[in-house]
């Protein structure tokens, strides 16, 4: 069998049995001896440094603790959990890697090892084969198309490329199918859809393209637009094909949408999209391998010709396929590559699948791929329970952690994301006169402020900053408020020209302060890809048999600002269709 440890475990392994065999020469008899105590080691985890405190006693390791970590709640707890007390059972370091969690599990073991160290033991008396891990072993695999990843992108690319007559193998590190997409809202843009025709809706692809078009400042890649609009209807068809459940409805999910581009399921969730493609899958007879982990492409001849994964029990899964296929979602479950690539983000929430550490990103890297980041994510800001600053447009008042207003109210509320990060913000609190049950229940959770003065709003605020915040000032905020009300009253915004129809003064007898906190629900940017997906390298040359598609490579698409709702869904299905379509040719 195989397993993966680290450099540093390895190195000790060596130190140990070369320290070993210096010291049986000069003083055999204490060449063995390991001392009893707690030693304390500062390793290096996913995220930054680890401390782990290892107990041995009797010369056996008797406890390991994490004691300090700042890696991601959720995807490294089972490794957390489970890492120590497995080494502590066994006596041994030589145990299986949790998967999703390798990174976290070889830290605590290169811990340990040091331990061993500095207690005088040798780290190869401490690497006996536990009984688990002796039913290890190597599975392998042959397909043509071998996709890693079961969010929207890989099932599309294994349904499409199935379709089309390939052997198709699946791989998901989760024990879940679905990523970030079955967390979904379940919203999916379109153009000249059935659905849109059957309603008489007149949009024309060109419009949805030249709309992502304008959203990225003309930046993007008109290309990937196009070709993303032009597919959109058909993407509807497909998913519809695949069983997906639409409801006989287009919307606009943003004033700024000139036509009802916004598309939904039914049941309005990513559920609705992932299980029947996952039902379509099987019923075609591909086999998704669940907490199958993918970390390393297998090159040969400057081809890609696999991938190799290692499977919850510790099996090493090598998987030889003509093409392999990274559709491994975003980043943002990665704090080293959100630090790296997504510096402004500071935020408050990550939402999305726990799986998303950037692994398609680092294993292309590693065989020569070419990487382009925005520092952009789908950044949203918003209040809970009420979602204000969500979708609707906003007819109050916007006000920055220092009490000032930065920007037109009724503007996308993803380019006030984006205004926020840019001024370094990641609180916005939103001002209004207006109350529901959720404002009210909003109030009582602590996340809204209620007075019956503006002076006492003003208060409130202030005095319920955490600490970090910028200081809210209070007397800016009441010139702003003033200035504000002087605007509305008037019917013309002259600060950020807002239309008159959201320009509603803030008057009444109670006032509401709803704190908008700033989320991240995926990540733009990672590899460099053609129109087919093809993986380019530093020289815009392809790597032959390697492919990217979905959040793992949308850069040259998803510039700044986020285009809405129903934006990524659709792009990383249709992409993915003409990759699996290109590789099938
Ligand atoms: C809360 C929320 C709501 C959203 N709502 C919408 C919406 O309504 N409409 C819309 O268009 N977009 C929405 N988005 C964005 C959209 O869902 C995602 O950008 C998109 O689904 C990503 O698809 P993907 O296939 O690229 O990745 P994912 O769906 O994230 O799938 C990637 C998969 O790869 C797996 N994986 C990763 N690394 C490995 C590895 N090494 N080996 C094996 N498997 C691996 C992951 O576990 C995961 O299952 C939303 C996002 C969130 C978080």
């Amino acid at each position: 069998m195989r397993k993966y440890f680290s450099w540093l475990t390895i190195l000790l392994m060596s130190l140990g049995v070369l320290m070993g065999s210096a010291s049986t020469l000069a003083v055999s008899a204490e060449a063995a001896v390991i001392e009893d105590g707690v030693y304390e080691t500062e390793v290096e985890g996913h995220n930054g440094p680890m401390v782990i405190e290892t107990t041995i006693e009797d010369g056996k390791l008797a406890d390991v603790q994490v004691k300090d970590h700042s890696e991601s709640e959720g995807i490294s707890d089972p490794a957390i959990d489970q890492i120590p007390a497995a080494i502590v059972e066994a006596n041994s370091i030589n145990v299986d890697a949790v998967a999703g969690a390798t990174v976290t599990s070889n830290a605590i073991r290169d811990a340990v090892s040091d331990a061993i160290t500095q207690a005088g033991g040798e780290v190869s008396d401490f690497f006996q084969e536990t009984e688990d891990s002796e039913a290890g072993e190597t599975i392998e695999y042959s397909t043509e198309v071998v996709v890693v990843g079961s969010g929207i992108a890989g099932l599309a690319t294994a349904i499409e490329a199935k379709d089309n007559g390939a052997d198709v193998l699946v791989l998901e590190k989760q024990g879940l199918v679905g990523g970030s997409t079955i967390l979904s809202g379940g919203e999916i843009l379109a153009a000249e859809s059935p659905i849109q025709e059957a309603l008489g809706n007149e949009s024309s692809w060109e419009d949805l393209a030249n709309y992502f078009y304008e959203i990225s400042n003309e930046v993007g890649d008109k290309e990937f637009y196009d070709y993303i609009a032009q597919n959109s209807g058909e993407g509807i068809q497909f998913l519809a094909d695949n069983g997906v459940d639409f409801a006989d409805d287009a919307v606009k999910l943003h004033s700024s949408h000139e036509h009802a581009w916004g598309h939904y399921p039914k049941e309005r969730n990513g559920a609705s999209f992932v299980n029947p493609l996952v039902e379509s899958l099987e019923e075609r007879g591909v086999e998704i391998l669940m907490t199958t982990e993918a970390h390393t492409l297998i090159e040969k001849d400057g081809r890609i010709i696999g991938v190799e994964a290692i499977d919850s029990a510790g099996n090493t899964v090598v998987v030889k396929a003509e093409h392999v296929v990274l559709a491994t979602g975003g980043y943002n479950q990665n704090e080293a590559m959100l630090k790296e690539y997504h510096p402004t983000l500071d935020v408050y929430t990550i939402n999305g699948g726990s799986g998303n550490t950037g692994d398609g990103i680092q294993m292309a890297k590693a065989v020569g791929a070419q990487t382009l980041f925005h520092d952009a994510g789908i950044d949203l800001a918003t209040n809970i329970p009420t979602y204000y600053g969500y979708g609707e447009e906003f007819k109050g008042l916007l006000v920055s952690e220092e009490g000032q207003r930065y920007m037109d109210e009724s503007e996308f509320h993803f380019v006030r994301s984006s205004n926020m990060l840019d001024m370094g913000e990641t609180i916005t609190y939103a001002i209004t006169t207006e109350s529901t049950d959720l404002v009210e229940q909003s109030v009582e959770e602590g996340n809204a402020y209620k007075a019956s003065s503006l002076e006492d709003l003003a208060q409130a605020i202030a005095e319920n900053q955490a600490e970090g915040e910028k200081k809210f000032d209070e007397a800016a905020f009441l010139t702003t408020v003033e200035r504000y009300n002087e605007l509305a009253g008037k019917g013309q915004d002259d600060d950020f020209n807002k239309d008159a129809d959201f320009l509603t003064p803030i008057e009444g007898e109670t006032y509401y302060a709803l704190k908008l906190t700033t989320s991240n629900s995926g990540t733009h940017g990672g590899l460099v890809v053609t129109l087919n997906g093809e993986v380019l390298d530093e020289n815009n040359e392809a790597i032959p048999g390697l492919y990217a598609v979905g959040e793992v490579a949308n850069g040259q698409y998803m510039i700044e600002d986020y285009p809405g709702s129903g934006t990524a869904i659709i792009s990383f299905l249709t992409l993915a269709r003409g990759l699996a379509q290109h590789i099938t040719q």
